[in-house]
């Protein structure tokens, strides 16, 4: 099967090839015949399907005719829920385009960056534009866009969009939008508002249900590593140290310890950036596509920044601090291991994340083995007060009195202090017992894209 045959005109293949899509995927495969017959959609997807393509390929197609816009009119419209992935789908409409037959112009309309360039841009009108909805409303309001004339409307990531709390602002854009139009519809999830958002929004809907990827592919290897939590940093240092050069992108739990972490990397020399949404969007976008390219060697990000981004060719992984969700987990560590190719996915597992991680175990079933690194050894008591009371798990949203937090300064302190005296032996063990770390397993894990 080719994207022809599916429906396409023939000059999307030459950027198709250089992108390397030799074949549709299953989504793109039932997605763009009932794009292209004008059906609203509605598809069970998530990233790394394809799905992008899906509906941008034939949404394309049929901007082809389409001339005429108006100044601040725009024609096809995908709502994202996040900064980055508007900046991604963007990116993906602009490599689809490099052979279209007439001038096509799309727009990635965000929040935390300028708005005047993006009103400026809107002189003229916008053939597809991917918006996230608060920004996009800002531009309505400034009366710098008019959505009385789009035509196709995408919900990508419309679970996402619900959970980030932007039900009211999409209910406004929607009520600015014509009657008269093509609807599709993304999502990972379906709980009760998803629902309720296809019942308002699509008619009739082709549905497309893409098996779901619980399967971990067998090239994702998982290594969860028992380890001392004031002993992380100096890990994560070792793991890179050991890898001459490949790509880690690190998961943690907060925006300080992201920039902690990243400090620390940097002072050892190491090319790592923050992805967290306390940093200014430019510097997001910048952190993003220095870590695409290969610019930079440790991207350390939290969830919430790192949705739905595809980094294509991601040998490790890090879990530095554990997701909350078990579902987390796997989509956390999915973005290794991508289209055949090897990686590791390591999660640090100290005292008060047993657990935890117990639970993540179970609830995905998980067939994996703990290890502990040589000179990184956890030790064998928790500090007191630092690992949760017996039987009870870290509940998620459970805060923890300022009792706790003091007492686990305290133990942290104590454990810090022991740690210093152990740590010159600890290196020695380490740098000895490197060589063995080096394993089979990483030696597979080679990094292609350097
Ligand atoms: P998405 O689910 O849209 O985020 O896409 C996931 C990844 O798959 C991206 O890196 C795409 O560039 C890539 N991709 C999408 N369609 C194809 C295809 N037909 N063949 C190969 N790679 C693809």
């Amino acid at each position: 099967m080719s994207f022809i045959s599916l429906g396409l005109s023939g000059f999307f293949q030459r950027a198709l090839d250089e992108r390397g899509y030799d074949t549709p995927t299953d989504i793109q495969a039932q997605a763009i015949p009932a794009v292209l017959e004008g059906r609203d959609l509605l598809a069970a997807a998530e990233t790394g399907s394809g799905k992008t393509a899906a509906f941008v390929l034939p949404l394309l197609e049929k901007l082809l005719d389409h001339e005429g816009l108006r100044s601040n009119q725009v024609a096809s419209l995908v709502l994202v829920p996040t900064r980055e992935l508007a900046v991604q789908v963007e990116e993906a409409v602009k490599a689809y385009t490099a052979y279209y037959p007439r001038r096509i112009k799309s727009l990635a309309v965000y929040g935390g960056v300028s708005i005047n360039a993006q009103m400026q841009a809107m002189k003229g009108g916008c053939d597809l534009m991917v918006a996230t909805p608060g920004r996009l409303i800002d531009l309505m309001e400034k009366n710098a866009v008019q959505l009385d004339q789009v035509q196709h409307l995408v919900l990508d990531e419309a679970d996402r969009m619900l959970d980030l709390g932007f039900a009211e602002e999409l209910q406004q854009v929607l009520s600015a939008l014509p009657v008269q139009r093509q609807n599709l519809l993304f999502s990972a999830t379906f709980p009760s508002e998803v629902d309720a958002l296809i019942d308002r929004l699509l008619f009739n809907p082709v549905n497309i249900e893409i098996e779901r990827e619980n399967k971990l592919p067998d090239t994702l290897i998982q290594r969860p590593i028992e380890v001392d939590k004031e002993q992380r940093t100096a890990l994560l240092r070792h793991l890179i140290g050991e890898m001459n050069g490949a790509q880690f992108l690190v998961f943690v739990a907060s925006k300080r310890t992201a920039d902690n972490v990243t400090g620390k990397l940097k002072k050892y020399g190491f090319s790592a950036e923050t992805l967290h949404g306390d940093k200014a969007q430019k510097e997001r976008n910048r952190s993003l596509a220095a870590f695409k390219s290969g610019e930079i060697q440790v991207l350390i990000a939290t969830d919430l920044a790192a949705r739905g981004i595809d980094i294509p060719q991601l040998p490790f992984v890090v879990n530095y601090d554990l997701p909350r969700s078990p579902a987390d987990y796997v989509h956390r560590i999915g973005r290794t291991a991508r289209a055949g190719e090897v990686g590791t996915a390591f999660s640090f597992i100290d005292h008060e994340s047993d657990a935890h991680f117990k639970l993540i175990v179970k609830r995905n079933n998980l067939d994996i083995t703990r290890e502990q690194i040589a000179g990184f050894e956890r030790s064998a008591e928790a500090p007191e007060g630092t690992a949760p009371a017996k039987g009870q798990p870290p509940v998620k949203g459970k805060r923890k009195s300022k009792k706790d937090k003091l007492r686990e300064a305290a133990a942290r302190e104590q454990a810090a202090q022991n740690s210093t005296s152990q740590s010159s032996d600890k290196r020695k063990t380490a740098n000895q017992n490197s060589s063995d770390k080096g394993g089979s397993i990483w030696a597979k894990a080679t990094l292609k894209r350097r």
